[in-house]
């Protein structure tokens, strides 16, 4: 017999079911229930995903400038890493986040329940607790999350290797690792391997690495990662995975010479890529369809294919992002519970709008649309670039890396999107974000000061370039 008629039941309260569970209680004083089975509160962001790569990373970038510090006419000689020094201070830090979440989660403003759970019909889920509880509610909200992928590689299932969960755990720098992926995990991960010491081997099937970026942010990425000794293979398949006496051996062809090669090392890291946690939910008993890759088919509130049940996060993607993660859980909560009138005032997430980042050395970061998409919509549009390695603060940094990229479009010079590849490119995005959403123009941009000599003001250079296009065009 159901025993909790809820509001709302959210199954998952990682970065997307506690936003929703937050907006739901404070927004509407709904009676929330949030069910999660993890061992550990806090989500994949804070316990196993961005703040503990970030934290590593930033480690690492800090030892890698001390590296490089002959460059800059220092002498910094022993430079190294202290791994177990490193991951107490990951774990100090972790832990204090996880408390944070544990805290508000338990704070008494939700019904927290503390086991896995499926569906049993479109309004009711049982728990995975001794005395199979039975939940039920008026609205539910999957914010499930993902997992890691293992794909159908021969061999690869039957030897041992490491996933992103291990490689930010480790204790001790491995020798040699090589790394199965070209993903953002994938390079964010091989390039702290590279700097905490191993020799990485990075190997990717498409013809380059971060395929979902444009190729001269690859390129850019590939070069730095090739000159901090990262041996690295594009374009490639795997004919065979297989355990050796002293770690791991991988063959496979190069697709455009047709030519076999075998690399070994002692180590494996799985960075195919996640997929949806969504096959346990038994989600047909709730009529909730998923697409091909296992992904909850939503509309733009958020909406399953059955209009009660919701989902948000990397459940239903279609990016694995925590900003939006959080974004998609408080529209579904918004939307669950706003009286139809106030509906109508609820804006739906906007793809043109969409914000990456790539927190590799040199990073990338993206708004808005990107020239592939604008070309493949057939949306006219107009292009500036200006490398890192001809302006002024950049140059006195040794950053000379990368690149902005603005994008506009032709007739008014409103922005479109934006790409940095460079130092700091995660931060620098953000002079992008809020011109795009207001939808400026280039001109609005340029009426703003900007301080000399700072990495940010190498945004005016397309800037100004794309003004004067736009000015020519419309001068009669
Ligand atoms: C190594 C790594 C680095 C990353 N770095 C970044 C980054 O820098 N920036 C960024 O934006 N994103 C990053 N991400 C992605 C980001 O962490 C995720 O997009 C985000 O955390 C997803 O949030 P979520 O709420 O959808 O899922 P989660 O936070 O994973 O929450 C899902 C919750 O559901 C629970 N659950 C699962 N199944 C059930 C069930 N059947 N019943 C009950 N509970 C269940 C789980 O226990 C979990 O607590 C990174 C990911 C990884 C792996």
């Amino acid at each position: 017999m159901p025993t909790h008629p809820y509001d709302l039941l959210i199954l998952g309260g990682g970065s997307a079911g506690f936003n929703a569970a937050r907006v739901a209680r404070s927004e509407f004083d709904a009676r929330v229930a949030i069910v999660d089975g993890a061992r550990e509160l806090g989500g994949l962001c804070i316990l196993r995903g961005c703040m503990p790569s970030k934290t590593l990373l930033w480690m690492t970038e800090v030892l890698h400038l001390a590296q490089k510090a002959k460059n800059l006419g220092l002498r910094i000689p022993a430079a190294a890493p202290n791994m177990p020094a490193m991951q107490a201070r990951k774990k100090k830090i972790i832990a204090d986040f996880a408390a944070y979440r544990a805290t508000a989660l338990n704070s008494g403003n939700y019904d927290l329940h503390r086991a896995n759970a499926h569906f049993i019909d479109p309004h009711t889920v049982e728990l995975a607790d001794p005395k199979r509880t039975r939940l039920t509610a008026k609205k539910i909200l999957i914010a499930t999350g993902s997992r890691i992928l293992t794909p159908p590689i021969p061999g690869l299932a039957d030897t041992p290797h490491w996933t992103s969960d291990d490689i930010l755990d480790l204790a001790r720098v491995p020798q040699s690792v090589i790394v199965l992926g070209g993903g953002i995990i994938a390079c964010e991960l091989a390039q702290y391997l590279r700097r905490i010491g191993a020799r990485v081997t990075l190997i990717q099937r498409s013809p380059r690495i971060l395929r979902e970026h444009s190729p001269e942010a690859s390129a850019v990425l590939q070069q730095a990662l090739r000159d901090e000794g990262i041996e690295l293979h594009t374009d490639t398949r795997i004919e065979k995975i297989t355990k050796t006496k002293h770690g791991v051996r991988v063959k496979f062809i190069h697709n455009a010479t047709n030519k076999p090669l075998t690399r070994e090392a002692a180590h494996l890291f799985n960075a195919l890529g996640r997929a949806p946690n969504t096959a346990p939910l038994n989600l047909p008993a709730a009529g909730v369809l998923t697409n091909e890759q296992g992904r909850i088919r939503v509309n733009r509130w958020q909406q399953t294919t059955t209009p009660h049940i919701y989902a948000a996060g990397d459940a239903c993607g279609p990016h694995d992002i925590v900003h939006l993660a959080v974004a998609q859980g408080e529209l579904a909560a918004r939307h669950a519970f706003l009286v139809p009138a106030a509906r109508k005032k609820l804006r739906p997430l906007n793809p043109a709008h969409h914000l990456g980042v790539v927190f590799t050395s040199p990073a990338i970061a993206t708004i808005g649309l990107t020239e592939t998409e604008l070309r493949a919509k057939k949306i006219p549009h107009i292009a500036a670039s200006y490398p890192f390695n001809d302006h002024g603060k950049t140059i006195l940094m040794d950053a000379n890396y990368g690149y902005v990229k603005v994008l506009a479009d032709p007739s008014r010079g409103r922005l479109l999107g934006a790409e940095i590849v460079g130092h700091d490119a995660g931060e620098l995005i953000h002079c992008f974000t809020t011109p795009l959403v207001m939808r400026a123009t280039v001109r609005d941009m340029l009426r703003a000061p900007w301080y000399h000599p700072t990495i940010a003001e190498i945004v005016t250079y397309p800037l100004e370039e794309l003004a004067e296009k736009v000015a020519q065009a419309s001068s009669p």
